[in-house]
């Protein structure tokens, strides 16, 4: 009963937006009868006023009808309308509403898919990152049959803080970039690479086969990652540092196989960078005993626990020891002789190089004087400065300074630098070079014949010596061409005035070989093994 009268009071609520489709109806309905009811009652009533003959009466009577049938019609199309016109403004905006929500279905999967990318790529190379990574080494784990080899590599940029040092950060930036569209065309599935994170990238290499068929694939992709890269003016030969870890053998999860190939990789650093080491257990420094290390080796240089030791240099013609050359020792407390390819890889990550370069310095700027106090007077000594040390800004005001306190003219000195300065720094290093040079100080391009020995150094660098590695040396008393290089090397350097050191000669087929090619000065265990300043006296 109630719903009744709740009916009717909205029916007859004047104004108010009707609430269902039968009170909207029925209003209309409503409308209707009482204007009909209306009309007929009136309308016969005012005939009847106007005359009474009937043949009028029946006239005006279908003149009435008429009337109604028009006005209603009329009435009819006016509510018609307004309700269709509703009508359709309805669908209008029904479809708008559908084309929003499309559009913002479509915007959040957009989002999704950004939300993805960001999630699982890095922003400097638009590789995939190291969560990526993980969650991939993890499935191909699961997904490994017994005769698939798995194998992750950690690499890192050699060199690359330097760069950073040097250049800034948005030329590095830039580097890593270009570095990261190298990884992505040069390594094809079913491989993967990762950038995963600063200037260390992830490769995951999944194949049948041998131990030997994975290892020769990692070695064709290491290769081809190493390249030049041109950013404004300055040339970068970008090499890496990489460490192998392999699944079953090495780890059976992301976390296990990433520490050993990081381990791996940092032993490659330490033994001279640009080159891939398989995880060993037990070749591998641990890092707290790294840690250890370098912490006393900072002690070692703040108290000068260090030593030099010189070996002589000998002018082939002559035959007399016309320099030496200054060879860092460090003997520890518990450990007793730990040789400098040891520690000084270290020196190098930790920033300590530059105090170990500088105490080097010293040290043989003090030598210099007794021997010459002891009327050794053409001695020269000849320095080795690593590539972090010669590049720093404070480097050349710093020895300057050096020089000025402890008397000594740069004339008595040669700098030995190692291809790798010039490699990824060559502008600067030229820079540096040239203002040591208009010092007097002479210039030797050491370790020539590994790495990238390039006859281009030769026309770029101001270098007023070669040394040519024992490597190098030690091949040229059996290989035919090796002689036709070293005759070559030799002929090019003497045209450009520099004089060609012959390294890590060891017996007289070598000291014969290397003086019929014209070779200048010589080096080696035959000539005598670096000493002590004192026993360099006696000779
Ligand atoms: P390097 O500059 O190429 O020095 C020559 C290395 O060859 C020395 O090793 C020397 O002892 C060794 N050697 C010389 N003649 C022979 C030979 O006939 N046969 C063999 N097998 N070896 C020979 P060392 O003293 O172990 O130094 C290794 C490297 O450590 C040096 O290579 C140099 O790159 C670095 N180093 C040594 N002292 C310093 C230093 O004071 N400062 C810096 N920055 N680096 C240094
Ligand atoms: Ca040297
Ligand atoms: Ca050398």
């Amino acid at each position: 009963m109630s719903r009744f009268f709740d009916f009717v009071k909205a029916l007859f609520t004047p104004g108010s937006k009707p609430q269902s489709p039968v009170i909207a109806t029925s209003r209309i309905i409503i409308l209707y009868a009482v204007i009909g009811i209306v009309w007929l009652y009136m309308s016969d009533r005012i005939l009847l006023w106007m005359t009474d003959n009937l043949v009028s009466i029946v006239h005006m009577q279908v003149a009435k009808a008429f009337a109604y049938v028009i006005v209603t019609a009329f009435m009819f199309y006016l509510i018609v309308y307004h309700q269709i016109k509703l009508l359709f403004e309805s669908i209008d905006s029904i479809h708008a509403v559908n084309t929003i929500l499309d559009q913002k279905n479509a915007d959040l999967q957009q989002m999704e898919r950004h939300l993805y990318h960001l999630a699982y790529h890095s922003r400097e190379t638009n590789l995939p990152n190291k969560l990526w990574f993980e969650n991939t080494i993890n499935e191909l784990i699961q997904q490994r049959t017994s005769d698939q080899k798995l194998a992750i590599v950690i690499l890192d940029i050699d060199h690359f803080n330097d760069i950073n040092e040097m250049k800034g950060h948005i030329v590095g930036d830039t580097l890593l970039h270009l570095i990261g569209e190298m990884f992505d065309k040069k390594v094809q599935e079913p491989h993967v690479a990762a950038h995963l994170g600063a200037d260390e990238f992830g490769l995951a290499f999944f194949q049948s086969g041998g131990h030997d068929a994975m290892m020769h694939v990692i070695h064709e992709v290491f290769d081809t990652l190493k390249h030049d890269y041109t950013i404004d003016d300055d040339t970068f030969e970008i090499t890496f540092s990489a460490g192998i870890a392999c699944h079953p053998g090495h780890g059976d999860t992301f976390l296990t196989l990433y520490r050993n190939a990081h381990s791996a990789m940092t032993t490659a650093k330490a033994k001279g960078k640009n080159q891939i080491i398989i995880f060993d257990e037990k070749s591998l420094l641990s890092r707290t005993e790294a840690t250890n290390l370098t912490n006393q080796l900072r002690k070692a240089i703040k108290h000068s626990d260090l030593m030099l030791h010189y070996q002589p240099i000998i002018n082939l013609k002559s035959g007399h020891m016309q320099f030496v050359e200054a060879l860092i020792r460090w003997t520890h407390p518990d450990r007793g002789n730990i040789p400098p390819l040891d520690f000084i890889p270290l020196a190098e990550k930790t920033g300590l190089i530059k105090d170990m370069d500088y105490w080097v310095f010293n040290a043989a700027f003090k030598q210099y004087h007794r021997w010459h106090e002891q009327g050794m007077k053409k001695m020269r000594i000849s320095i080795n400065v690593s590539a972090r040390t010669l590049v720093h800004p404070d480097f050349i005001p710093d020895l300057f300074k050096l020089m000025t306190k402890e008397q000594v003219q740069a004339k008595d000195f040669i700098i030995e630098i190692t291809e790798s300065i010039a490699i990824h720094d060559m502008k600067n290093c030229i820079n540096v070079l040239k203002k040591l040079k208009k010092k007097g100080f002479l210039i030797a391009l050491d370790d020539f014949g590994t790495g990238y020995s390039s006859l281009n150094y030769f026309r770029t660098l101001p270098i007023d010596q070669i040394k040519i590695d024992r490597s190098f040396i030690n091949k040229v008393v059996d290989v035919e061409e090796d002689r036709n290089i070293l005759e070559f090397i030799v002929l090019l350097a003497h045209r450009l005035k520099i004089e060609v050191v012959a390294e890590g000669v060891e017996d007289i087929k070598q000291d014969g070989i290397i003086r019929q090619y014209g070779v200048d000065f010589a080096q080696g265990y035959f000539y005598g093994r670096p000493v002590p300043a004192s026993e360099i006296a006696n000779q």
